[in-house]
């Protein structure tokens, strides 16, 4: 028995990818009176001096500059509604979810949906806040515990950039649910959005484990750059990507409005997925691998 693998994914990193600044020094550092330049020198005091994993070295030097008016994870939700994005957003997430604005009647006849999924190192708290979150399946970040009274304490998840690739195998077996272990056995034809379902667009550097998730089991990947920024630093890192390392095929500016580069790649991408599962559909039916339901 099958399953009917008719859900197709685009599954997005959040700093630089979505917004083009840092969530933290968007929406945290204002709220708290933390001084940006003085934060990130302490974190990088600890990966450099100490040996710490860069995720575990924010969370700890937010904690240690917060305090005693430490908040709480509804607090942080709150100013998760203040992040801003680049151009085109929220508005494309609203009108790709489910696929209305992208998908044909016979796309739709086959019961073929779009899902947007967010996988940061960032905080997830404030995603789920942000005016994104309404049109997401699952957001993945980095989570805060808290304590007796509430207020945020201690790391209780981290994703790295390495971790990262453990949420695409999570999406890919539909496995949402952190209690579920995402290394149990699946059989691919039971899995519930296949790699090749599947669109991952990231920034840069820190994307790479997953851009090789994807090109390996034949999903497709986008690199996306701030067309905004005079020294092109994003750009020359997507760049060296796509034309050096051969790790990514197409690169494009992060504008998500309509008739833009990124906003043409994500159709076309969609649009020859959903035509391939609806002939792989049609092929089923007539070789009789599909079988109709006993009752
Ligand atoms: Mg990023």
């Amino acid at each position: 028995m099958s399953a009917p693998q008719n859900t197709i994914a685009i599954v997005y990193d959040y700093d630089q990818t979505l917004s083009p600044s840092y969530m933290q020094d968007e929406v945290v550092f204002p709220a708290f009176g933390i001084n940006s330049e003085i934060f990130w020198r302490r974190c990088s005091e600890l990966v450099r001096g100490q040996g710490y994993d860069n995720e575990l070295a924010y969370m700890k030097v937010l904690l240690d500059q917060l305090g005693m008016d430490r908040p709480t994870n509804e607090e942080l939700k709150k100013l998760g509604a203040k992040l801003n994005f680049y151009k085109g957003l929220p508005e494309m997430f609203e009108e790709f979810c489910g696929g209305k604005g992208l998908l044909t009647a016979e796309h739709a006849a086959y019961g073929i949906t779009v899902e947007h999924y967010i996988i940061s190192s960032g905080m997830k708290v404030l995603i789920d806040g942000s005016r994104l979150a309404p049109y997401v399946r699952a957001i993945f970040g980095c989570e805060f515990a808290t304590d007796n009274e509430g207020r945020i304490t201690f790391p209780k998840r981290v994703i790295s950039h390495t971790q990262k690739t453990q949420f695409l195998f999570r999406i890919n077996k539909g496995f949402l649910d952190m209690a579920q272990d995402v290394n149990d056995h699946m059989d691919p034809e039971i899995r519930p959005i296949p790699f090749p379902n599947m669109i991952y667009v990231g920034d840069g550097p820190t994307d790479v484990p997953c851009f090789t998730v994807m090109k390996k089991n034949a999903g497709q990947a986008i690199a996306v750059y701030n067309p905004d920024d005079s020294q092109r630093v994003g750009f020359k890192k997507c760049y060296q990507l796509s034309t050096h390392a051969d790790r990514v095929k197409h690169i494009a500016p992060a504008d998500y409005r309509r008739n833009t580069h990124l906003r043409m790649l994500l159709e076309q991408m969609v649009e020859e997925t959903a035509n391939r599962i609806v002939e792989q559909r049609k092929l089923a039916v007539e070789t009789g691998t599909v079988r109709a339901p006993k009752h």
